[in-house]
């Protein structure tokens, strides 16, 4: 009889002494193999489209560079990816040319491999945890599970979810960034109905919208949300809970609600002169910039309100966004970027591999510095600013920023983009619902066993619920509101709590 793909991963585990140091032959070539990454193009070549960056590795090269793990006995890179992804097990069927049972094992613990593999800081999480680090270095681990599921793809191994039974339950999604759609597959999996409500024209949240084409090509978050069509989750697009319908109509309408509605308010910079035409939010920035690159028409695009071309940009901030902002703006043809950022590299939150790729491309990073005033006559031309100096540690660890008195200098500036970050709107005033609980920061207060609020079978994940953070926390979150959603159910969900008041 064929084994199934589980049943034979499972026989990897449990296998004799022998089996397992054939297996061990074929791994641990790090010492022999050196690290490897797909292709990068050259940053000239890059820097005036908006394809990915990043090519694909071939057979050889996947087989090669998975076959460097050293299939630990207590695998670090599994317990710092936040899925816990099952790494060791897909790296051995990769170098084995087991591809098929590789997908099967890396999708049945995240939903989105080939986006995480694209887009994951794969520095402060699997890979900076890798133990060969130290000697040699990591395991390519997040382009290796790239290449797997886009060879899955390619070879119609991705098939829409068919649940063994619909169950009549129906659970109303909040919101389509990668925590909701997360949720959407898992629920759908277990065969309950699903309906997403998303507020823009199309699906996908900040993949769709935020991050742009040349680290997550869109055609690849399309193609998920189709899956997810084609596996039976209902779409409401141009939808908002707050416009449309209050979080009451939806808790009338569902078994159970799911609340994955991102963090947008964006963080203010208190200079004088952010008034100023010339000024612009990071993410209408980006947002215009994606919608161009999708085909629409934007106003604000044409008139060079939200484009960069031929003008002096200064991005003010050092997180992923500010990455994008200035990668963003070489590539539309900006005469010249900087970066100004109060702290220094090490202690920046963006990742490295994104900073060195923006200085690859031209990008001018202003380290230690903070903005004193816009001016300009009725639109921006100059920012002043000031060096930083660090103090000590706080109880953090982080040191805190200080303006060093007398050390103002001026930088050249048509276009300022403000990347400092995202707070949460005000749900409960949106949505109409004063008794959802929030924290102090807007974060939704969640019981973290089950992921539900205080308000029975409400639910919440992603950056409502962690404030900004990364896409593999959203789709960690949605899998673990699905269970909790799933549990809720099962225990008699609203027909329980009602009967027991
Ligand atoms: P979101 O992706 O924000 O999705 C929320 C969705 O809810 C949106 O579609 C929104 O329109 C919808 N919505 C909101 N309110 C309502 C309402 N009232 N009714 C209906 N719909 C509503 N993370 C990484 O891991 N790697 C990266 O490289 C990276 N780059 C980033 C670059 C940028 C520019 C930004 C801003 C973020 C980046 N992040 C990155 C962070 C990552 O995108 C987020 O952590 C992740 O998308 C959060 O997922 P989410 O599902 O919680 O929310
Ligand atoms: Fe690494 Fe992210 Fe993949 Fe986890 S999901 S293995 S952290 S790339
Ligand atoms: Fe392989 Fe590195 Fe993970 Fe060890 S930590 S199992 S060597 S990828």
């Amino acid at each position: 009889m064929a084994k199934s793909p589980a049943d034979k991963t499972a026989d990897a585990s449990t296998a004799p002494e022998t089996v397992k140091r054939a297996a061990r032959q074929i791994m641990q070539r790090f010492v022999a193999v050196p690290k490897d990454m797909p292709d990068k193009r050259s940053a000239p070549e890059r820097s005036h489209d908006f394809d990915e960056i990043y090519g694909e590795f071939d057979v050889a090269g996947a087989t090669q560079q998975a076959s460097r793990c050293s299939q630990c006995g207590v695998p670090f890179c599994q317990v710092h990816c936040p899925l816990h992804n099952n790494i060791p097990d897909w790296l051995m069927l990769t170098a084995e040319g087991r591809l098929e049972e590789a997908y099967e094992v890396s999708q049945a613990t995240n939903n989105f491999p080939e986006i995480c593999g694209r887009i994951c800081p794969q520095d402060r999480l699997c890979e900076g945890n890798c133990v060969i680090e130290k000697g040699f270095e990591s395991v390519s681990i997040g382009s290796v599970e790239k290449y797997i599921t886009d060879s899955a793809w390619e070879q119609g191994w991705v098939k829409p979810i068919k649940p063994r039974h619909e169950l009549t339950a129906s659970i109303g999604i909040i919101g389509s960034g990668p925590g909701g759609l997360a949720a959407a597959a898992e629920l759908r999996r277990k065969g309950y109905q699903v309906d997403l409500y998303e507020r823009a024209d199309r699906a996908g949240g900040l993949l769709i919208y935020g991050i742009p084409n040349f680290k997550l090509d869109k055609e690849v978050v399309e193609r998920r949300t189709q899956w997810l069509a084609d596996s039976g989750v209902r779409f409401h697009l141009n939808f908002e809970i707050g416009r449309n319908a209050t979080l009451a109509d939806l808790r009338q309408r569902h078994d159970a609600v799911l609340i994955a509605t991102g963090v947008y308010k964006a963080r203010e910079i208190e200079v004088p002169g952010t008034e100023l035409g010339g000024v612009v939010p990071a993410l209408d920035y980006l947002i215009a910039s994606n919608r161009r690159n999708l085909g629409d028409d934007v106003a604000e695009f044409d008139s060079g309100t939200l484009n960069a071309e031929g003008k002096n940009v200064v991005v003010i901030g050092g997180g992923d966004t500010a990455m994008d902002c200035v990668r963003t703006a070489v590539r539309q043809g900006a005469q010249s970027v900087k970066c100004l950022y109060r702290r220094n590299r090490a202690n920046m939150p963006g990742s490295q591999r994104e900073v060195a790729n923006a200085e690859e491309e031209g990008v001018e990073f202003v380290w230690l510095a903070a903005p004193e005033t816009f001016a300009g006559s009725g639109k921006v031309d100059i920012v002043t600013a000031n060096r930083i100096h660090l103090g000590i540690a706080d109880s953090s660890g982080r040191q805190s920023p200080t303006l060093i008195d007398g050390s103002s200098f001026e930088i050249e500036a048509d276009l300022v983009i403000k990347a400092l970050g995202f707070d949460p709107e005000d749900l409960p005033g949106l949505f109409g619902e004063p008794a959802l609980p929030v924290t102090r920061w807007g974060t939704v207060r969640v019981d973290h066993k089950t992921m539900m609020t205080g308000l029975d079978g409400v639910f919440a994940a992603g950056d409502i619920v962690r404030g900004a953070s990364l896409v593999v926390w959203a789709v960690r979150d949605g899998r673990d509101a699905a269970a909790g959603i799933e549990q809720y159910l099962n225990a008699g969900g609203q027909a329980a709590a009602q009967a027991a008041e």
